[in-house]
């Protein structure tokens, strides 16, 4: 633990092995039902979002991204491995994985609000939530966000695009271009100093006081966890006709970027219902960043912060650049999660670029975290603690945004 403790200090890129996997523990909060529930409330709502968005009409509203073969690529990372890429970089509307959980819980409440005076109906074509006398109800109230940039753009496209005035907290980490594009979908953007727990302080904050106001907690949203979880019954189906059907020997490895741990969580939570033994989960951080590590091996969960080591929260990565991990989500982590590893910086920029120049991807550095995984979790020891033969794991990139990334 203290030797473990001491590499996270020096920045050193480490692969940790979660002792408490697949260990009983507590009972978790929500389930499987939880998961096909929204799967549901995403499909009645498919045909207002192929309304609303031109890029979303392609796939009848229904907002999911490619399975990819990634021949050159995979050559680098792991020659001879199975791989593949699940392309949330590129998920329309959003542009990344904040796709899945941010659209979904604003529709939660737009759905909530909505039923709620009565001017909707379950069974009912949702488009009519397109019409005048329900967007000026919509109108009436304000969601708001903190973030570092993608959650913010997810949540403000889809607020303002429902008729909702939309308003988001940004931390110094995000980008120029991102606080550019919402404001060109007419959202209010707030710009802070501090970092992204400051920001998503602020915003929560002010969101108490208006009753009216509606606020996205990305540090404690289940509907956004469970809009993330979606992702596993997607992936199943694009497997499946890859005739691909992980069981406990021949299992999934998959990599996902991590910050304050919602998307890949709610991802992991997701794939452990449905494949059970049969896929393995690590998360990705950065050397600067390793939040989510930190929480789950010292067992302090969201009670210690990267600053506490002595580590700076600076990272090219801004998705990732999260000073302490989701306390709900560490705590749902705690035997679901089969490890984490980080990564350099520079590593991460390198991986970004053969995305692009072997496969034509067009990512963010934080959307390559994952990249280093494969040759990571395979040199340490968990193939051979589980007695798992390498060479039958399909591992999983998982890229999370890029797709608006200028030029
Ligand atoms: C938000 C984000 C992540 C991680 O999601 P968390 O819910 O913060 O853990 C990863 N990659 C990108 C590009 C992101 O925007």
């Amino acid at each position: 633990m203290d030797t473990f403790l001491e590499k996270m200090r020096q920045r050193q890129a480490l692969c940790w092995l979660n002792p408490d996997y697949e260990q009983p523990g507590e009972a978790l909060p929500c389930g499987l039902g939880d998961i096909l529930d929204a799967e549901a409330r995403l499909f009645r709502f498919a045909p207002l979002l192929a309304e609303l968005f031109e890029e979303a009409a392609e796939q009848f509203g229904v907002i999911e991204s490619r399975l990819l073969d990634i021949p050159r690529l995979g050559k680098e990372l792991l020659p001879g491995g199975k791989l593949l890429l699940k392309a949330d970089h590129d998920l329309p509307v959003a542009g990344s994985v904040k796709a899945r959980g941010g659209i979904y819980n604003v529709l939660c409440f737009a759905e909530e609000v909505c039923l709620k005076a009565g001017v909707l109906s379950c069974g009912e074509n949702y488009r009519k939530i397109n019409t005048p006398a329900i967007r000026e109800l919509l109108g009436r109230y304000t969601v708001s966000v903190g973030s570092t940039g993608n959650l913010g753009l997810s949540i403000g496209t889809i607020a303002a695009a429902l008729g909702f005035k939309a308003k988001v907290h940004m931390s110094c980490e995000a980008k120029e271009w991102k606080k550019q594009l919402l404001r060109s979908r007419g959202v209010e953007v707030i710009e802070h100093a501090g970092d992204y727990s400051a920001a998503v302080a602020q915003g929560r904050k002010e969101s108490q006081m208006d009753p009216f106001s509606y606020f996205v907690d990305d540090e404690n949203s289940m509907e956004l966890f469970l809009g993330y979880s979606v992702a596993a019954l997607r992936l199943r189906d694009q497997l499946r006709l890859r005739q691909i059907f992980p069981d406990k020997d021949n299992p999934l490895f998959v990599y996902l970027p991590c910050g304050v741990g919602g998307a890949p969580g709610g991802i992991c939570f997701g794939l452990k219902m449905i494949f059970k033994e049969a896929v393995h989960c690590f998360f990705a951080e950065p050397v600067d960043v390793p939040c989510m590590a930190l929480g789950l091996a010292t067992g302090k969960n969201d009670a210690i912060s990267v600053y506490d080591i002595g580590l700076t929260n600076k990272t090219i990565a801004d998705g990732l650049a999260v000073a302490r991990p989701s306390s709900f989500v560490g705590k749902l982590m705690k035997n679901l999660l089969a490890g984490c590893i980080t990564l350099t910086d520079e590593r991460m920029e390198q991986f970004r670029q053969q995305a692009k120049t072997l496969e034509n991807l067009k990512i963010e550095p934080s959307a390559a975290a994952g990249f280093a995984g494969p040759e990571m979790v395979l040199s340490g020891d968990f193939c051979r603690l589980r007695k798992i033969d390498p060479a039958r794991v399909t591992h999983i990139l998982w890229t999370t945004g890029g797709r608006y990334l200028p030029e």
